[in-house]
Formats: structure tokens, C-alpha cells, sequence
């Protein structure tokens, strides 16, 4: 058991550092979390509204709820800030975080950890609450304690903290009387009206539960996929609910579709959606890529061969159609297909008719057919390299997937569900994707679309610790510069340097500044933030120790 003597907290320059104000697009920033700058009296006039609304009970609830998801998120920050503090160091950043947001003043009584059995009791002061302070304005002198939101917050931080679950409560509320609140948390178990204590912080609306329910139901599919409406796709986006509708009316009829679209957009996922929804749904699906087998081979898995068709045909075999009998065949990237293929392909969507390699007689079969390709086929029309005739008998219905860049209101749900699934993949959990890291998510070209966001939510699940939030750095090897305006240590404002380099050099032609002194200036702003340890300054600015001291000398001359 550690017993922290030593209760000061910390200096909170570090958290400062993470305060971002972007006021130039309307955010503000809390590491890669985004924050609002909210008048207390708005927030004092919502909760009051809330306990007419829907009663005591119910607003305490809810409110405890919005805390504990706070908590959880400045949690999954603590041991990123301070990697190399003392246990108590760690953890303090919650409390410092909660002072800074402005939540309450908090003063530590006590501290133990026992990192082995990864527990501990705390006892913390509150002074100045928010919710003590608006609460009795609103509703006089009170029996019960009051600070919900502030107690969530404890209690989410701690239990996302240690990675199990913790309960804080008010042992006693400046709003029964008392000089200031006193709270206390230890873990669940160690409650013994523990179970009690979590109600609170249990979803318990009928709402809520039928989330949870579609949440199970929504995994469920992952698994079973592709047996429901929509399966694995997912997205509200106009240009993404268009290709929907095209694909539900073609769905109901047998119509041979064309899905076109960028590499990455999923066209596979489409064509088994259609397949799902279409009354073929019970039969087989059958895919085949036509670029990935070698063209010798392609005609013989197409259509099959009898034995001894060609060399190396042991044994007589049906091909793709034939086992797709009944059901629906995705050819994809059809461009490939090469021309003794096209002209086969094209004879058996006229007839309903395979005849396998080295057969003397057709077979009749029942598929609906389904292609996709990347390539313009009228560009490859014209340079000679696909038939004319297949290309009007496959494009009756052609049906365009948008590129992921064109629906960037469906990047978050996408992200969430790949996130969930991955998470179920690889056992592992993470507290969720940063604001900032889904903001970068939304600001990038997706040249590998839908695939290419699954590659990234993968990796960045696996680099991410357990339990923290996947961050921007997690996701993208260059992270996009910090916005221009943060929180000094004094609590002023300061400008630092413009984002982008357009900005940053109408910025210099505006103030006139030169190059050396811009120099001098980002020197400055180094060994500062580094605490004049020229070591870590010289390496934030990819400068050897000797290059850094040799500028500054040269500053310093200037
Ligand atoms: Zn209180």
C-alpha cells in the first residue's frame, strides 16, 4: 500500500499546455478532446429545467451519467500527461483537469494506492462547486448532496483510471449546510451498499435499454452478415442514401447491376447487401475478382471444365455460375476480364446457357449477375480492350458508389462500427475515438476510401493503450499542427504560431516580421516550453544541442 505523504499537487503547467483555443473556426480544444467554453448561468438554468422536467431523482441521474463521460475521457489522458509521475502525480490529473475546467476546487486529504492490487482509497475537500453554488440559488438549503455532475466525474475518472470500477460519493455537501463538500471513493466492492451506489450510473431508461439492445443486435449482425436490410453498410449521407435507394429498387427485380466506383468503396459489401435483399436471399452468393486469377485460369473457374479439359483438369468441376445457381454471381473488377472471357461471358448472359471447358453440351442456369469495376468501361470501350456488346448488357442498371470523401458525415458512424468490431477481433478496449482524431478523419482525402479509414481504425485500435481514447497521432504518422491559441501558465491567452504555412506567411508580411526574427521567435517558444532544458527544446525543433546553443547565442546577439 502507498500512502502518499506528500498531497501537493502538482504543477499543472502540463495540463495547460493541452488547452487549445481555436477561436478562428470555433472550438476549443482539451488535448484531442473537444470542450465549449459554457456560461454557468446556461448551465444552471438547464439543470433546473431538467429537475422540473423530470424530477429530482431522474435529473440526478442523468447528470451523474454526463460526468461519469467526462471523467472517462480526462482519465484516458492522466498516464499520457505524466508517464514518468508517482502514482499520486498520475492520478492527480484528474482532480487538476477538473479545477481547470472549472468544475471545483479540490484539495486532497487522502491518497493510497496499492498499484499491485490496483486499488485505492481517496478522500478529497471540494470547495467553490459549481452545482452547490447554482443548486441553492435555484432551490434553497438542501438534505441531500447535490454535486451529481462533479461526483460522475470522480467516479468515471478513477474507474477508467485503475480499469475497474470505482464509486465516489459525498460524504458530506456544502448544500446541507456543511463549510464545503467531502468526498470519498474506493472500489466498488469495497461499498457495502455498493451495488446500491452504481443505480445511479446504470442506464436505466426504457430509451436507453433499447440501445443497449440495438447496440447487441448491431454486433450480432457483424457476425452473421449478410442475413438483414442493410448488413455492414452503414451511413446517412445524401450520396450514400441515393446509391441505397437505387440498390433497393433493383433489389426486387432481376436486373443485371453495374456497381461503379473508386477502389476501396466497398462495391462487395453493395453487391452482397443486394443479394441480402433481393428474393435470391436464401441461395447462393458467389464472388469472384477477375484480376486477381491469372487469365488462363479464369474462363475454366467462370465456367468449369470437364476432365482433361486442359492440362491439369484432374476431375471434371463445375464454375462460379453454375454454384451460383439460384442466387446472385459478383463479378468484380470486371475491366480485367480478358477478351476470350468477355465474349464467353456475353453468350451466357444472352442464353442462360455455361458450357464448361471441353464440354459437348450446355447447361442452363438461374443467376443473377452483378458486376463492378474501377475503370471507366467506356474509356476502355474505346481503347479497344473490352467489348462494346458486353458493356451494354452488363450497364443496364449501373448504380455509382460514392467515394468516402463525398460522404464525410458518415466517416464517425463508420469509424464507431469498424471500432466495435475490431475491439471484438482483437479483444482489446479503447475508450473511443478522440473529437480531434474523428475532426482530422473528416478533413482528409480517403484516396483508399471505406478500406482505407478499416486499415487506419485497425492500427490505430492496436497502438492505442487500453482504455484510452485513439487519437489523432494514433491514426495519421503526421499529426496536423496545433491550433494557434493557447492557455499560458499566467491563465492569458497567447498566440503561437498559425496553423498552415499560407497563415503563417501572410501572418509575417502582415506584422512585417522577418525570417530571423520568426527564428528567434519559434527558438524562444522551445527552450520555454521545455523549462530551458536546451536538450528537449534542441530535439522539439530536430536540432542537435550544439546547432540550438549556436542559435541562441546568435539570438542573443541580435
Ligand atoms: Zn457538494
Amino acid at each position: 500500500m502507498v500512502s502518499e505523504n506528500n498531497l501537493s499537487m502538482p504543477s499543472d503547467a502540463d495540463l495547460r499546455r493541452l488547452i487549445h483555443f481555436s477561436a478562428g473556426d470555433g472550438r476549443i480544444w482539451l488535448a484531442g478532446n473537444r470542450m465549449v467554453l459554457l456560461h454557468l448561468g446556461g448551465l444552471a438554468s438547464l439543470r433546473k429545467e431538467l429537475i422540473q422536467a423530470i424530477g429530482i431523482e431522474q435529473t440526478r441521474r442523468v447528470l451523474k451519467r454526463a460526468g461519469y463521460e467526462s471523467g472517462v475521457r480526462d482519465a484516458a489522458l492522466a498516464r499520457q500527461v505524466r508517464p514518468n509521475g508517482n502514482p499520486f502525480e498520475q492520478f492527480a490529473v484528474g482532480p487538476q483537469l477538473h479545477m481547470l475546467e472549472g468544475a471545483v476546487q479540490v484539495t486532497p486529504e487522502l491518497c493510497e494506492f496499492d498499484l499491485e492490487a490496483g486499488t485505492h482509497h481517496g478522500i478529497f475537500r471540494w470547495d467553490h462547486s459549481w452545482e452547490v453554488e447554482t443548486h441553492v440559488r435555484d432551490f434553497g438549503p438542501q438534505n441531500d448532496p447535490v454535486c451529481w455532475m462533479l461526483i460522475g466525474y470522480a467516479s468515471g475518472y478513477t474507474s477508467t483510471f485503475f480499469g475497474r470500477q470505482f464509486v465516489y460519493r459525498e460524504t458530506q455537501c456544502a448544500a446541507c449546510g456543511h463549510d464545503h463538500c467531502r468526498i470519498e471513493g474506493r472500489a466498488l466492492e469495497e461499498w457495502p451498499d455498493g451495488e446500491q451506489l452504481m443505480e445511479d450510473y446504470r442506464a436505466d431508461s426504457l430509451l436507453v435499454r433499447m440501445e443497449d439492445l440495438q447496440a447487441d443486435l448491431e454486433s450480432l449482425r457483424v457476425s452473421l452478415s449478410p442475413s438483414d436490410d442493410l448488413g455492414e453498410l452503414i451511413g446517412r449521407s445524401k450520396s450514400f442514401e441515393k446509391a441505397i435507394e437505387l440498390l433497393r429498387k433493383a433489389a426486387a427485380t432481376q436486373v443485371t447491376v453495374l456497381l461503379t466506383g473508386e477502389t476501396g468503396v466497398g462495391k462487395e459489401r453493395f453487391a452482397r447487401t443486394l443479394h441480402a435483399m433481393s428474393p435470391r436471399a436464401d441461395k447462393p452468393f458467389v464472388a469472384i475478382n477477375c484480376a486477381a486469377l491469372p487469365h488462363e485460369l479464369i474462363e475454366s473457374e467462370l465456367f468449369g471444365a470437364e476432365k482433361g479439359a486442359f492440362t491439369g483438369a484432374g476431375a471434371a468441376r463445375p464454375g462460379r455460375f453454375e454454384r451460383a445457381d439460384g442466387g446472385t454471381l459478383f463479378l468484380d473488377e470486371l475491366g480485367e476480364l480478358p477478351p476470350s472471357a468477355q465474349a464467353k461471358l456475353l453468350r451466357v448472359l444472352q442464353t442462360g446457357e455455361v458450357e464448361r471447358l471441353g464440354a459437348t453440351a450446355v447447361r442452363k442456369v438461374d443467376v443473377r449477375v452483378v458486376a463492378a469495376t474501377n475503370v471507366d468501361l467506356e474509356a476502355a470501350v474505346e481503347a479497344g480492350r473490352f467489348r462494346r456488346d458486353l458493356m451494354y448488357r452488363l450497364n443496364v442498371y449501373p448504380i455509382p458508389i460514392p467515394p468516402l470523401r463525398d460522404r464525410i458525415e458518415d466517416i464517425e458512424p463508420l469509424a464507431n462500427h469498424m471500432l466495435h468490431a475490431f475491439m471484438a477481433l482483437h479483444n482489446k478496449r479503447v475508450a473511443g475515438i478522440s473529437d480531434r482524431a474523428l475532426d482530422a478523419m473528416r478533413n482528409y482525402a480517403w484516396p483508399g476510401n471505406v478500406r482505407e479509414l478499416e486499415n487506419l481504425i485497425e492500427r490505430g485500435l492496436i497502438i492505442t493503450t487500453t482504455g484510452q481514447m485513439v487519437d489523432v497521432d494514433d491514426l495519421f504518422a503526421v499529426a496536423p499542427p496545433p491550433p494557434p491559441v493557447t492557455l499560458s501558465e499566467s491563465g492569458e491567452l497567447q498566440q503561437a504560431m498559425p496553423a498552415d504555412l499560407d497563415t503563417l506567411y501572410d501572418e509575417l508580411q502582415k506584422r512585417g516580421l522577418s525570417l530571423e526574427a520568426l527564428e528567434d521567435a519559434l527558438i524562444q517558444q522551445a527552450v520555454d516550453r521545455a523549462g530551458g532544458n536546451l536538450s528537449a527544446a534542441a530535439r522539439a525543433l530536430g536540432l542537435t544541442r550544439p546547432q540550438l546553443s549556436y542559435r541562441l547565442q546568435r539570438t542573443r546577439e541580435r
